[in-house]
C-alpha cells in the first residue's frame, strides 16, 4: 500500500510507500505557518496547524513533475522547505543534509481517505496555536522524537539514506538551489 500526493495543479505527483511506519502529527510553530503564508498556499488548519506525515526519504517517490521541486529556507540555517514551482504547493520539510535522512510531508496534498494517514499522534508547538478548539498543550513529542531517531539510525545504518528525491549524488547537494528569504520577506509572511 502507498499514499498518493498531488500538487494543486496536478503537474507534480508523489507517493509514500509503507505509510504504516509514518508518524502523523500537527505542528503549530510560527515557521511552519510562515512557509505556506509566503507561498500563498491555504493549507493551515483553523488553529494555525500544519498537518504533517513524517517518514524516511527512501519512502518518497515522485511519479510526475519531479523537476518542479523548489527549495525555500526562511533563514540561512532554517529547515529545508520544499514546494512545487508549478503552483506553490507545499511538499515537505527536510534537514539540510541527505545524511540526516528525515522528511516531514504536508498532508494537505494527500489524495485519498484521511484515515490512511492513521491517527494524529502528536500536537507540537501549540503555544503558537490560535482560535477556538486549539489544543491546550503539546502532546506526543516523545513519540515524535523517538520515531525520528529510530528512523534516522535505521536509514543511516542500511545505507538507504542514499535513496532520496531531495538530494543527488555525487555530492548530495539539494536538487534545487535554495532560495533564502530576507528578514523582510519572512516578517511579511509571519502569522
Ligand atoms: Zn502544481
Ligand atoms: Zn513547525
Amino acid at each position: 500500500m502507498s499514499l498518493a500526493f498531488e500538487c494543486s495543479c496536478g503537474a507534480t505527483k508523489w507517493q509514500v510507500a509503507q505509510p504504516e511506519t509514518g508518524t502523523h502529527l500537527v505542528c503549530y510553530c510560527a515557521d511552519c505557518q510562515t512557509f505556506p503564508r509566503h507561498l500563498g498556499a491555504d493549507i493551515l488548519t483553523g488553529c494555525g496547524g500544519t498537518d504533517l506525515f513524517q517518514v524516511a526519504p527512501a519512502q518518497v517517490t515522485f511519479t510526475r513533475g519531479e523537476d518542479n521541486l523548489r527549495l525555500l529556507k526562511l533563514s540561512p540555517k532554517g529547515l529545508s522547505r520544499w514546494y512545487t514551482g508549478c503552483c506553490n504547493t507545499p511538499v515537505a520539510n527536510t534537514l539540510a543534509s541527505a545524511k540526516l535522512p528525515f522528511v516531514s510531508l504536508m498532508t494537505a496534498a494527500h489524495k485519498g481517505e484521511a484515515k490512511a494517514l492513521g491517527p494524529v499522534r502528536a500536537h507540537v508547538n501549540t503555544v503558537y496555536a490560535r482560535g477556538p478548539g486549539k489544543p491546550a498543550r503539546d502532546s506526543g513529542l516523545r513519540r515524535v522524537m523517538w520515531d525520528f531517531a529510530r528512523r534516522l539510525l535505521a536509514e543511516r545504518l542500511s545505507g538507504r539514506w542514499q535513496q532520496t528525491p531531495f538530494f543527488a549524488p555525487p555530492d548530495w547537494a539539494p536538487v534545487a538551489e535554495p532560495e533564502i528569504l530576507t528578514p523582510q520577506e519572512r516578517n511579511r509572511a509571519r502569522p
